[in-house]
């Protein structure tokens, strides 16, 4: 984790989602004695409100700021047809999906926003970092959480603040069940984090349910 110490000046703002990743990183950085708020987005997934709750819960144990922001983002099915029937999908506005209480689709620039947004308020704060948390097998998920991102984001992101800002992904080279090691010896708490997008209490069917229960048995 000496990646946490990079950059200078130091401290910087977590992107938290309630998940394993960021809550690992948010217990790391207090244990080094940097200074971080959290950074939570409300982007209209179904278990946004859950999410929040972890986040609120670990700032006030850490005596962090928590921030949080509510978007709504256009949006973009991630097939327009049905594999099943060949039929085509509606499009689902932000409220049905609401509704719904479901994500299936695509926030094409997502985490772009979430970085600069956190870069803005990193600035505001005399910080000089953005802490992401995705562990090594999820640089290969999107393409816009992998290395060669991070690398052009970080570009960009130095010509637009006025002091060095980059964003820094301490995590990239453990994979999940390293993670889960490293966060229990730091006392994280598995029961105050969530990993399902979808829904509380978790659907237990979706790829990130599937996920944390490899992650987390013994
Ligand atoms: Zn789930």
């Amino acid at each position: 984790m000496d990646r946490l110490t990079l950059g200078n000046p130091s401290g910087g703002i977590l992107l938290a989602t309630g998940g394993i990743d960021s809550t690992v990183i948010a217990y790391a950085l207090t244990k080094k004695k940097i200074p971080f708020a959290m950074l939570f987005f409300n982007y209209g997934q179904g278990a946004a409100e859950w999410e929040w709750e972890m986040v609120r819960i670990h700032g006030e144990k850490l005596e962090k700021e928590t921030l949080r922001i509510d978007w709504t983002p256009p949006f973009v099915p991630s097939s327009s047809t049905d594999i099943f029937t060949g039929k085509r999908k509606p499009v689902l506005k932000y409220k049905e999906r609401k509704d719904l209480g479901k994500m299936f689709g695509w926030i094409g620039g997502r985490n772009i926003i979430f970085c600069v947004y956190a870069g803005m308020l990193a600035e505001e704060r005399g910080w000089g970092q953005v802490y992401f948390g995705a562990g090594l097998e999820d640089m290969h998920k999107d393409r816009d959480i992998g290395l060669a991102f991070f690398i052009h984001l970080n570009e960009a992101l130095s010509l637009s603040f006025i002091h060095p800002m980059r964003v820094i992904n301490p995590l990239d080279h453990l994979t999940g069940r390293e993670i889960v090691e490293l966060g229990k010896k730091l006392g994280v708490d598995w029961d105050l984090t969530t990993s399902c997008d979808r829904a509380f209490p978790p659907c237990n069917v979706c790829h990130n349910c599937g996920v944390r229960e490899e992650r987390l048995e013994e």
